[in-house]
């Protein structure tokens, strides 16, 4: 097998830019895996609140060395190799983990949920994130967001209850609502998602600083809504010191290091009787539809970060009235648009 790499830069479309996002571009790095006249298909999102770059990633990829492995019937032993060349590196894993699957599933020409042996469903909606910004502009993203049944909201200012206050003026669909870290005081937080409770608000995501578990825990028992972890939960390491703690997790493929790991944290925090949120960073559609073939596993979806930028390089899984549509071709069914 050979594995090749170029570093790619995701561009938001404009109308993301300017209110909610202050950064214009999120660094990749795309790997492609050939063997047998076949091609599958990986990527790094990289995100600065991460600690990979397109500089960490690609000196991983220089260590890994595929010309031992012939055929991807040996997926899993090939996955172990990639784990224990360096410790962290999950980004830079997740890509080679999903052009591996890719590939695999191309190899017996059948779709990556197949593979999995998971069973597709007709009800996955993703949710659509609306970031905080003035009442002008939300208006616009509410009509941006019309495809989808479900929008999540980015709170943790001084100003959350009125901007909820100002969202439902505009639209009755129910809210994720996402703090990442921006609550400080227990107390406020309950205040809080008790008013969310009345809202139409159905979870809350990361509310207190990830290192705050004991407030977390005791804000967890009292709370009317599920509270989901996501920056506290990295990978399957961390699910066990969460299960009390937290309701449920946020699982994504570059924090988790990839397909094989995403889907064996799920089965853990489902056995943990932990729910199961199935997220993304800005990726392009290769990471998203990969995302969405383990997506009939989860409680909530939340695969938007396609959606949010111009200059895509694949064409994959897509939303539809809000609902996710798995692409039927063979490993992710993803293609790829332009060299
Ligand atoms: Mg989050």
């Amino acid at each position: 097998m050979k594995l090749t790499y170029y570093p790619y830069t995701l561009e938001l479309k404009q109308r993301f830019t300017i209110s909610f996002h202050s950064r214009l571009t999120t660094p990749t790095v795309m790997v492609e895996i050939e063997q047998d006249g076949l091609t599958g298909y990986g990527e790094a999102s990289l995100p600065p609140y991460l600690y990979e770059n397109q500089q960490s990633v690609i000196s991983f990829l220089n260590k890994v060395d595929l010309k031992q492995f012939e055929r991807t019937e040996n997926l899993y032993a090939i996955l172990q190799y990639i784990d224990e060349i360096e410790e962290g590196n999950n980004a830079a894993k997740a890509a080679v983990d999903i052009a591996l699957h890719d590939l695999a599933g191309k190899m017996i020409n059948v779709p990556l949920y197949r593979y999995l042996n998971i069973n597709i469903k007709d009800d996955l909606y993703s949710s659509y994130t609306l970031g905080i910004s003035e009442v002008k502009s939300l208006k616009e993203k509410i009509v941006e967001a019309a495809d989808f049944k479900i929008l999540k909201v980015k709170l943790g200012t001084e100003d959350d209850k009125k901007i909820i206050k100002m969202l439902r003026l505009l639209t009755n669909k129910p809210f994720y609502v996402d703090v990442n870290q921006g609550w400080q005081d227990k107390y406020l937080a309950l205040d809080m998602i008790n008013f969310l409770k009345e809202q139409n608000v159905i979870l809350v995501e990361q509310p207190l600083p990830m290192l705050n578990l004991e407030d977390t825990a005791w804000l967890t028992e009292r709370s009317p809504l599920p509270i989901i972890a996501d920056e506290a939960v990295q990978n399957l390491n961390d699910l066990e010191k969460i299960k009390n703690i937290y309701s449920g997790v946020n699982i994504k493929l570059m924090k988790a290091g990839g397909i094989n790991k995403a889907y064996r944290m799920i089965l853990k925090a489902k056995q943990l009787n932990l729910k199961v949120m199935i997220g993304c960073m800005t990726e392009s559609s290769c990471a998203i539809t990969a995302a969405s073939h383990l997506s009939p596993l989860a409680d909530w979806i939340d695969l938007d970060g396609a959606e949010l930028i111009s200059n895509d390089l694949f064409s994959g899984m897509k939303i539809y009235d809000g609902k996710i549509i798995i692409p039927e071709g063979p490993g992710l069914g993803v293609k790829k648009l332009r060299n």
